[in-house]
């Protein structure tokens, strides 16, 4: 199944971006949205998903884009770039608003079917990755965890690694209707990607 996409991945568009909710596109179809820190590699995944390297902006300036950003594989798939989050620079007040931002669209949005939390696999889930991963898992939010950046990994200890962190997963939260998979990522290489978009297809229309 993997090897045959029924997506046209490659003509995936961008909708528009929008902070608030009155200015978001109509809800249509399937939506999967992607949440994690700035600089993590969210643009890249997005841009590898769908095979098109100028489809997001793949931002130099962190922590700049401001808003959700909307992309359309097909009227029953839309991806949904969060705002990154953890940067310092940030002061209190954007923080809350960022959380308030996110919060109203995964609590309030009829379509949301999947997020994805990108991390970065050296590093593991940060403390801010674990709140996130904890409010969904609170939420009852479906959430994968995607180990973003897999080509960094040192190919002697890849296994052990990724290992331990698999560990991780299941602890805390474990929940039979929402499994935390994972998957290992490489924007750059490619590897992941089509499991990926195959995970993400069988989600579309639903
Ligand atoms: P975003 O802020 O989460 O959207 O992150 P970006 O997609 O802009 O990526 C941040 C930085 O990480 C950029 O310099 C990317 O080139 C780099 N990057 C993203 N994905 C990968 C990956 O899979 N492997 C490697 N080596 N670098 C990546």
């Amino acid at each position: 199944m993997a090897s045959s996409p029924r997506l046209a991945w490659n003509r995936a568009k961008f909708l528009g971006a929008a902070q608030d909710a009155a200015a978001w596109p109509r809800p249509q179809g399937a939506e999967v949205a992607l949440a994690g820190r700035s600089n993590v590699g969210k643009s890249s995944l997005l841009n590898a998903l769908a095979g098109n390297s100028r489809l997001a902006r793949v931002s130099k300036a962190p922590g700049c884009t401001r808003g959700l950003l909307f992309f359309q594989v097909s009227p029953g798939l839309t991806l949904v770039d969060l705002p990154g989050y953890g940067f310092a620079r940030r002061s209190k007040a954007e923080r809350d608003s960022w959380r308030e931002g996110i919060e109203e669209y995964i609590e309030g949005r009829p379509n949301l079917r999947l997020i994805l939390v990108v991390l970065d696999a050296r590093l593991g889930p940060t403390e801010l990755d674990r709140d996130l991963l904890e409010y969904l898992a609170h939420r009852q939010v479906p959430s994968l965890a995607v180990l973003g950046k897999a080509d960094q990994l040192q190919p002697s200890r890849r296994r052990t690694h990724l290992e331990s962190l698999g560990k991780l997963f299941p602890q805390g939260h474990p929940s039979k209707e929402h499994p935390r998979d994972l998957f290992v990522l490489s924007s750059k290489t490619g590897e992941g990607v089509v499991a990926l978009r195959a995970r993400l297809e069988a989600l579309a229309g639903s």
